[in-house]
Parts: C-alpha cells; structure tokens; sequence
C-alpha cells in the first residue's frame, strides 16, 4: 500500500470500510473519486472495535462482490490487510480520544471507539491520504475522527457524506442483511421515528424531552422494537441538549429482533 501510495504524486482519497458493500459505501466512493487523483478504499473487519458479545464472528463479508463493485467505481486500490498484519504480536498502542466517546454509542458499546480510532490512525499512518470520507450515518464515529485528525495533527481532511437510504426510510447498513423478512419490515420505524422529531421541531417545538418522547412513542408501537436510546444532542460536543436548536442532532439505537441499528437526523 506504502509503494503504491509513494508513485501516485496527486491527491489521495481514503474511504475505510469493513466491506459487504452497498450504496452508502459507493456514495462516499464516489465523493472520493470527484475530488481526488486517486481513490483508495479499505475493507477491514476490525476486531478492535467489536465487543466480546458482539457480531464479529458473524459480520457479512463477501470480498469478490465488494472488489466487482469497486472496479465498477473506477477504484485505484483496494486494502484488505489481514487481521495479523494490523495487530501483529506485541501490538500495544490504543488511540483514546476524550469527550467525545462516552456518551451514546461509547456508552453502549465500551472500547469501540478506541478500536475504531486506533485503525482509523494506522490507515492514514499507511495510506496518507489528503482527504478521508465517513457517513453520517456514524455521526458519533464521524465527531471522533474529526476530534482526532485534529488533536493528532493528522494532515488531511475528513469529508463527512450523507446518510444513503431505503426508499422506504432505512438507512442502508451492512448489517441490514441480518434481518428477516418480518424484521425489514419493522425496520423502518427508527426513521418514521427520526422524522416526527424533525416535523415537531419544524413545528416549533424545541423541548429535547418533548422531541425524545414523542419518537419514542412511534418505537414504541413496533413490537419488534427494543429501544436503546434516543438523543438530542450537540452534534460537535455530543452533550444532551434541554432545548433542541438548528443542527441538533437526534439519534438513536433501536433493537430489531436481534439486530441493533442506529440511525439519526440534524435538524
Ligand atoms: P462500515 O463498513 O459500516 O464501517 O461503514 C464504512 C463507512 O460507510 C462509514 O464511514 C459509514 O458511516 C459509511 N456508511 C455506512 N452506511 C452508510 C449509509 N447508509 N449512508 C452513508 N454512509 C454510510
């Protein structure tokens, strides 16, 4: 990847993935590709950021389809290293970053972002890019890696991209091939749920309470739904708001069977 990286003297986008590739991806992809010489992406199912009774054993992977679409994007290289060649024997550096990983899903999900922010750092250590592309998607992954490339001095831009969706709301995830049938048909009440918090605020309201609630209320009438959390909070600082402002962000967890998906909106 090094040697490829030091003949390519133009610009250099990177979109990290973990593969089983779907319009969300292609659509970072494609962001990549409009503004940069090359395009580089990496599929990497990093163990780091999987907690002990998480999917990681089960996580979908299909490389050959992943590689197919990614020819199809005009991708200049693809990184798949193995899991031995980023956490060697005697690995032992973890990036923490601070403030911005406790709520949320730092708080669902103990260590995730520090796995994530430790492959993340090694990706631009081996790929320098100029820019890196991340969805929305992951707002709370999306704040972290900005918070990073910032404190580290990393030199290259993070390029957030909108969430990609269904047409009939859910936002497109890799681990949507976990559903069932009946499941993918509940699925999209997290963002039926998304919107009426949106439209109340449109509306005028601004009580984070009344905004949680009544999303709630619309999780709540799914029976394959268990709730995780539902936020509104500063979408730089993450910090709980009482009272919703432009550019809030409003995001939840939501079980569906036993798949847990998260989604959310700004304001
Ligand atoms: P993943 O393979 O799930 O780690 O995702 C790789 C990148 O794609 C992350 O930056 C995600 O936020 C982004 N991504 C995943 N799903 C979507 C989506 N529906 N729309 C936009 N970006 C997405």
């Amino acid at each position: 990847m090094r040697a490829w990286r030091r003949r390519e003297p133009g610009s250099v986008g990177l979109v990290p993935t973990m593969g089983f590739l779907h319009e969300g991806h292609l659509s970072l992809v494609r962001a990549a590709r409009a503004a940069n010489h090359r395009v580089a992406v990496s599929i990497f199912v990093n163990p780091a950021q999987f907690g002990p009774n998480e999917d990681l054993g089960r996580y979908p992977r299909d490389l050959e389809r992943d590689l197919a679409l990614l020819s199809g994007e005009g991708v200049d290289a693809v990184f798949v290293p193995a899991v031995e060649e980023v956490y060697p024997r005697g690995f032992g550096t973890e990036v923490m970053v601070k403030g911005v990983t406790e709520g949320l899903e730092g708080a669902r999900r103990p260590g995730h972002f520090a796995g994530v922010a430790t492959v993340v750092a090694k990706l631009f250590n081996v790929v320098e890019p100029d820019r890196a592309y991340f969805g929305q998607k992951d707002a709370q992954q999306a704040v972290v890696i900005t918070r990073m490339v910032a404190d580290l001095d990393f030199p290259l831009g993070v390029i957030v991209c909108p969430i990609v969706r269904e047409a009939d709301g859910l936002a497109l995830s890799s681990r949507n091939a976990y559903l069932n049938p009946e499941e993918r048909r509940a699925a999209p009440v997290l963002y039926r749920a998304l919107s009426v918090a949106r439209e109340l605020f449109a509306g005028g309201e601004r009580g984070a309470g009344t905004l949680k609630n009544a999303a709630m209320k619309v999780l709540e009438v799914e029976p394959l739904a268990t709730v995780d959390y539902v936020s509104v909070a500063d979408p730089e600082t993450l910090e709980e708001h009482d009272a919703a402002r432009e550019g809030s962000l409003v995001s939840l967890a939501v079980r569906i069977g036993g798949t847990r998906l998260i989604d959310n909106v700004v304001l």
